[in-house]
């Protein structure tokens, strides 16, 4: 699933392509939109929450945000008029066309058409956007504090209500670069701002350099780059939402009574 960072990327590219252009033609292939026509829409640019991306749309009488959201397999791309697309056709969830470029949304998880003035609606709920200009480690820690003492760690940290932006991925390389395990209890912790605050780093890192780096993430087996000893795996977190945990037996223990 795509993290804060790759959507960070995802919205640069759609400026690029769309900041500042009038749209000649919309296609919005979900149901409770599929009438809708922004034709003749200004777009202002593409702003992130966390992994929501808020694509601002000016007509003449109303504005409107397009909110997307890339879930597990949803990528946006981008071609010339009349080039052959790059992922099947049936896929397309938005086609967003301007004289220059075609803007192709694929398997997005959410597509979304509000008025302007209910734009945050969709991302009050979120907690400090790791990569936002408001990033806030302490508010991030107080709101993991609030979550059962008991849960994973690693499973706090994908909790989009106490910190916005962090996936498996960057979840597993913050504790293993703190040497926290991920399957210990959020409240046994030692010090949580340090792995919030590593997250954040590694992320905003990751936005300006590709390709993309990992430890420990999809690396089973393979040997820590500190201790030598090979990387761990596992599924892990709360019944049907079970997703993989990487981690090194050695650098990061065990929590105590596991
Ligand atoms: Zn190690």
């Amino acid at each position: 699933m795509p993290e804060g960072d790759a959507v960070v990327r995802t919205a640069r590219r759609l400026d690029r392509v769309l900041q500042g252009r009038t749209l000649t033609a919309t296609d919005f292939r979900v149901p409770r939109f599929a009438v809708a026509d922004l034709s003749g829409g200004l777009v202002t640019g593409t702003h992130t929450r966390g992994k929501h991306l808020l694509t601002r749309i000016e007509l003449p009488d109303r504005q409107w945000t397009l909110h997307t959201h890339l879930k597990m397999e949803g990528s946006w791309r981008d071609f010339a008029p009349g080039q052959r697309w790059s992922k099947p056709w049936h896929t397309a969830r938005v086609v967003l066309t301007t004289a220059e470029r075609v803007a192709v949304g694929f398997s997005l998880g959410v597509v979304e058409l509000l008025p302007r003035d209910r734009e945050e609606s969709v991302t009050d709920h979120l907690g400090p956007d790791v990569l936002g200009d408001d990033w806030d480690a302490a508010e991030a820690v107080r709101r993991l504090s609030d979550l059962p003492a008991d849960l994973d760690v690693r499973d706090a940290l994908l909790e989009q209500r106490c910190l916005a932006g962090v996936g498996t991925m960057w979840a597993a390389e913050a504790l293993f670069a703190t040497r926290v395990h991920p399957r210990t209890p959020v409240g046994e912790v030692a010090d949580l701002e340090a792995v919030v605050t590593k997250a954040q780093e590694l992320m905003a890192k990751a936005v300006r350099r590709r390709p993309t780096t990992t430890y420990v993430y999809g690396r089973r087996g393979q040997p820590c780059p500190r201790c030598r000893t090979p990387i761990r795996t596992a599924k892990t977190g709360p019944l049907g939402k079970e997703r993989p945990a990487y981690w090194c037996p050695v650098c990061q223990a065990e929590p105590r009574d596991s």
